[in-house]
């Protein structure tokens, strides 16, 4: 397998420390040496590598930047830094991760009782259990306040009726954090695979994030403990909350994919021969190519100072959107483009470019709509919401 030795184009490494490089030097190397060699079989199988579970848990990538609980307490750049080099190898195991660590295990670390915390994080860095999390409905995706799944008090415990719709991870979680209204406010929970009245179906046919599982929970009278219930959050900013921590590990996400795609376009043209020379000696394909190193270097800068930022404890949700907003529509703009540089050759999966782009696709929609981040960032800006 090829060595990837990254896009750094600004002398953007002389901004990071040498932990930092070393953390993202051997995930890069994991990414080359054990998913490159087999990622487009599982995407093109719709399969999930599900046996580099615990090679990633070796590698300290579950909850890498929570402290104790077993987790590596990296700091956030370095986080980010491991899903750069992860989506650079597929968005479907970024995801995996993402959700992980930034969706299930700091609702846990940020809403849950001492109890919870010590059951379940170190068993979720050490990858041995596996979780999803419940909060789009078929009817509420952008508006999740509007979710009808509830939670009703039963005795000693609660009774959850509803069903969760595009979840990652779902058919593989051990635990779902789950979404519910309890008298009309939203609260977490923690449900277990396996308690009666809980079920997942995974959904099959994607054009994209084919080499992730992506599932539909239902909730049929389905009783869970007293200790489920997340203690130290109600409302919808429980939710957001967790968003706000994937969200934040997209807009380095993107960046992988968009490397991988720019990389993949500037070799292709190096050696494609049309009209007797490479075609990356014609003016409308480096235009391609300088609009592609343009962007992702803008695209590193940003996703830095959002790291920094929240490594100072200054990173507030509408910098967020700006970093996925931003470097998700310029990823996939990428993929178009290095789409468009391999001409024919990108319809087969030989290549990567194509598979990245139809990941994009869903990465664009997903943890906030390109349209809810705009409106986001139009909020704070005018100080007016618009979103109704
Ligand atoms: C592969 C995949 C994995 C996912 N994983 C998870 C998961 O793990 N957990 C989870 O809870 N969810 C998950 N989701 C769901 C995802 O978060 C939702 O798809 C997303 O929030 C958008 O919701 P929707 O698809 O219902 O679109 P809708 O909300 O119906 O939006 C449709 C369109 O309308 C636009 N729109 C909506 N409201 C407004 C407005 N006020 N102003 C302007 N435009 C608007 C949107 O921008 C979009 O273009 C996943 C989705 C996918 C595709």
């Amino acid at each position: 397998m090829k060595t990837f030795d990254g896009v750094d184009y600004l002398e953007i490494d002389g901004l990071f420390s040498e932990e930092e490089i070393a953390v993202r030097d051997t995930i890069r190397a994991f990414v080359t040496d054990r998913v490159m060699p087999v990622i487009e079989k599982h995407n093109r199988e719709g399969t999930f590598p599900a046996n580099l579970i615990p090679e990633m848990a070796d590698l300290g990538v579950y909850g890498a930047n929570i402290q104790g609980y077993g987790c590596p307490g990296l700091n956030n750049v370095a986080y980010g830094l491991i899903m750069q080099e992860l989506e650079r190898g597929d968005s479907g195991l970024r995801s995996f991760v993402s959700v992980q660590g930034g969706l299930c295990m700091y609702p846990i670390l940020a809403y849950g009782s001492e109890e919870q915390k010590n059951k379940w994080l170190p068993e979720m860095a050490k990858g041995k259990v596996i979780g999803c999390f419940g909060l789009t409905e078929a009817d509420f995706g952008s508006n999740p306040g509007g979710m009808i799944t509830t939670a009703k008090k039963d005795g000693n415990g609660y009774v959850l009726n509803g069903s969760k719709m595009w979840i990652t991870n779902g058919g593989v979680a051990h635990i779902a954090i789950v979404w519910a209204k309890l008298d009309g406010r939203i609260r977490g929970f923690i449900v277990e695979k396996g308690t009666p009245g809980y079920s997942t179906r995974d959904i099959h046919g994607k054009f994209s994030l084919r080499a992730s599982v992506t599932s539909e929970l239902s909730f049929q009278d389905c009783r869970i403990p007293a200790d489920a219930i997340l203690p130290n959050v109600d409302g919808l900013k429980g939710p957001l909350g967790c968003l706000n921590q994937a969200r934040y590990g997209i807009a380095w996400g993107g960046l992988g994919s968009a490397m991988a795609c720019y990389h993949e376009a500037l070799e292709y043209s190096k050696t494609r021969i049309q009209f007797d020379r490479p075609i990356a000696g014609f003016q409308m394909v480096q235009e391609k190519l300088a609009w592609m190193i343009r962007e992702i270097t803008k695209g590193q800068l940003l996703a830095l100072q959002l790291g920094r930022l929240k490594d100072a404890g200054k990173l507030k949700p509408h910098h967020v959107s700006l970093g996925k907003m931003n470097n998700i529509e310029i990823a996939l703009k990428i993929a178009r483009m290095a789409r468009e540089v391999l001409g024919a050759s990108v319809n087969t999966d030989e290549y990567q470019c194509g598979r990245h782009m139809c990941n994009l696709e869903s990465v664009y929609t997903y943890e906030g709509t390109h349209d809810i981040h705009t409106l986001v960032i139009g909020e704070a800006v005018t100080g007016i919401p618009a979103y109704k």
